[in-house]
């Protein structure tokens, strides 16, 4: 029998807590005094405050001191329903290690399911249906490709479509534009924009025929304008324009009240799988809370990848609609923000005044 000797295991069960470290489940389960609920460790419920958290070896002297099963990560069934995350990542993994598009049928044989059961496990932990993802990681290596400098037909076939007439029409879709555009930086695309005033400073939101690409922050609307020139250089950029200055306002409402949120603004979001991973995680932090770097690496899949998700946030291009200012250090501090930490400060201040849903 191990015992615990001068809190040193506390602290790792404090760590496993803070890492949703998916390998302690079945060591622990901890409660969380201010809400009287027990969870297991690798539970992406929001990381309470450390004096807050009692451990229990045992299930049953969690309940048995008042804590009910978190409704999220389900302490009181068996464990072997966890599982269920792991063969999500191995077929992440699978999908993501092909250079042609999988089959359903083929992806769930990888992992032991079968199709239908497959199917609606990895929508439920990614969001995303398999073919979705699949998708995504066969756009990006169209990016790879022609980024590398190789012609637009060559592309699109090693990266997985499939030839014949509609191999142009799906190279342009997953692009937002035609292949050869996109390889050259996109000249001749046009660029719209618009510049607001909020309290925060200046906005500048623009936006391609996709959707929007670019909402930043800063402290002169020629900073902001100068940016999204080196950003888009053979762009043509179009000022004054009437939908985006409604994205504007838009935009400057959420600072003001961010109960308003953003809407259903329409986004073009350009980055890596990876990137636009963490940024589809960072869409799943809700209003008023936040969550540390450790958490959304655990929430995407990669425990280990807390530097590059630290990265991705830092590359984020379209502040607020992507709420990289949700994501704080794992001790709550506040780190680094694209558009300044007083910014950040502000908008979590903001945010933190609002009711966040309770899981
Ligand atoms: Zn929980």
């Amino acid at each position: 029998m191990e015992h615990d000797h001068c809190g040193v295991g506390e602290d790792r069960r404090w760590q496993a807590v803070v890492t949703n470290d998916v390998s302690a489940d079945g060591d622990f389960f901890y409660g969380v005094r201010t809400t009287g609920i027990y969870c297991r460790p690798s539970c992406r419920s929001r990381t309470p405050r450390q004096k807050n958290v009692v451990f229990f070896t045992e299930r049953a002297a969690a309940e048995a001191a008042g804590f009910r099963a978190c409704k999220r990560c389900r302490p009181d069934r068996p464990l072997d329903m966890r599982r269920t995350d792991a063969r999500v990542v191995r077929a992440c993994r699978w999908i993501a290690a092909r250079q042609e598009m999988p089959q359903l049928r083929e992806i769930a044989a990888e992992v032991g399911l079968n199709s239908f059961y497959f199917q609606r496990l990895f929508k439920r932990e990614t969001g995303l249906t398999p073919m979705q993802y699949a998708n995504v990681q066969r756009q990006a290596r169209l990016r790879v490709h022609l980024s590398a400098g190789e012609g637009v037909t060559e592309s699109a076939l090693a990266a997985g479509y499939g030839s014949g007439e509609h191999l142009h029409a799906q190279a342009d879709a997953a692009l937002g534009m035609t292949p050869s555009a996109y390889r050259d930086g996109a000249p001749g695309s046009v660029i719209r924009f618009a510049l607001g005033e909020c309290t925060l400073g200046c906005v500048l939101v623009a936006g391609s025929e996709r959707g929007i690409c670019a909402i930043s922050l800063g402290d002169t609307p020629e900073e902001l304008l100068a940016e999204l020139e080196r950003r888009f250089d053979r762009a043509q950029l179009v000022g004054d324009d009437t939908q985006f200055a409604a994205h504007v306002a838009r935009v400057v409402g959420f600072v003001t009240d961010p109960r308003q949120g953003l809407g259903d603004l329409p986004l073009d979001i350009r980055g890596t799988v990876f990137q636009q991973r963490v940024w589809q995680a960072l869409r799943r932090i809700p209003v008023g809370t936040t969550a540390s770097y450790a958490q959304i690496a655990a929430d995407i899949g990669l425990p280990r990848a807390v530097r590059a998700v630290a990265g991705a946030c830092a590359a984020n291009k379209l502040a607020l609609a992507i709420p990289c200012h949700r994501v704080v250090r794992s001790d709550a501090s506040l780190s680094g923000y694209r558009w300044g930490i007083e910014r950040k400060r502000v908008l979590i201040d903001a945010e933190s005044a609002v009711t966040p849903d309770i899981d």
